[in-house]
């Protein structure tokens, strides 16, 4: 297989745990101050009624139920000879730090007993708001057993956009943010969308910079996907949102990536939501060909991740 001139996370994962890792998505039942009313109502545009996740617990799968059928079905893809697959457990849903303490260290301790079942990390999902010290104690705790990383969603590097897709808090908390979290020691993993309302390339290369400059040491990035049962749908069916094409988005995201750090670890690169959840785009480029094209847009243009970076002020990835 021929080297990528960026860096994915499944090559990271084998090089780091020595086995093939897969996730477990896991919703925790929390919500987000986004939906609310502490600081918003509706969430942000693109959100579905579901916070990006599985709704799992509303289908009645409490959290051991969730792990237990995750771990069964990846047990299905073991291969014989090889070592056991590795886990990552990943609170996905909704705004999982959005919660009392003492409901957080609860939901955390579900996953201690299957730490010697595979699980090589733990992955929370949350905004830039929500990160109290309790919190950040209580992931701190655990990361002494297991790597911990914590996911906060930037989206775009500009606080006017921030609030016209319902962020409701700005760059600097995110970038504070992810300070706070590399100071205890844990993962970072900072979250973009391309081609928001009124973002042009100019706004995916400004969110790179900033990303970089933050010092995020993953990245999950993708294109802007209308879904079902959003506010974003509406305003699409009014024709006020265009989304990318496959072409467009693949020249932006090149942009994006040659302007990250030259370490950073690309966790996704392009959106999954199924086709049945989403109005649009309707173009169906698997993530591994959009991984080629990336590859092959960098080869065209002679650049590879972080060609573009700009060390002036940025820390090096934790
Ligand atoms: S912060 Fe996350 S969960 Fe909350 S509305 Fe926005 S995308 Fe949805």
């Amino acid at each position: 297989m021929r080297e990528l001139p960026f860096h994915t996370l499944a090559p990271w994962l084998r090089e780091t745990f020595s086995r093939s890792v897969h996730r477990v998505a896991l919703d925790a039942g929390s919500t987000c101050p986004n939906r609310d009313g502490s600081k918003g109502l509706g969430g942000c545009i693109y959100c579905d009624v579901e916070g990006s996740g599985s709704g799992a617990l509303r289908d009645g799968f409490d959290l051991t139920d969730q792990l237990e059928k995750g771990l069964k079905r990846l047990a299905r893809r073991q291969e014989p000879g090889k070592p056991p697959i590795g886990v990552i457990a990943y609170f996905q849903s909704y705004t999982n730090t959005y919660v009392t303490t003492q409901r957080l260290i609860e939901t955390l301790d579900v996953v201690r007993p299957y730490l010697d079942r595979g699980i090589v990390a733990v992955s929370i999902a949350t905004r830039p708001d929500c990160l109290p010290e309790e919190a950040l104690d209580a992931l701190e705790a655990l990361s002494k057993h297991v790597p911990v990383w914590v996911e906060v969603g930037l989206e775009v590097a500009d606080d006017q956009r921030l609030l016209d897709i319902g962020r409701m808090h700005t760059v600097a908390e995110f970038e504070e943010s992810v300070r706070r979290i590399h100071a205890r020691g844990l993962m970072s993993v900072g979250h973009a969308i391309l081609g928001l309302p009124g973002d042009g390339r100019e706004g995916a290369r400004e969110t790179a910079r900033v990303l970089a400059e933050v010092g995020c040491s993953g990245i999950k990035v993708h294109n802007l996907m209308v879904l079902k049962r959003t506010q974003l749908a509406a305003m699409w069916k009014r024709g006020d949102v265009e989304v990318l094409e496959p072409e467009t988005y693949v020249d932006w995201l090149a942009d994006f990536v040659e302007r990250l750090h030259p370490d950073q670890i690309l966790h996704r690169i392009t959106g999954d939501a199924p086709i049945e959840k989403r109005l649009a785009p309707l173009w169906e480029v698997h993530k591994t060909e959009i991984r080629e094209r990336l590859a092959q847009t960098l080869g065209d243009r002679g650049t590879s991740q972080g060609s573009l970076y700009s060390p002036s002020r940025a820390p090096t990835p934790t």
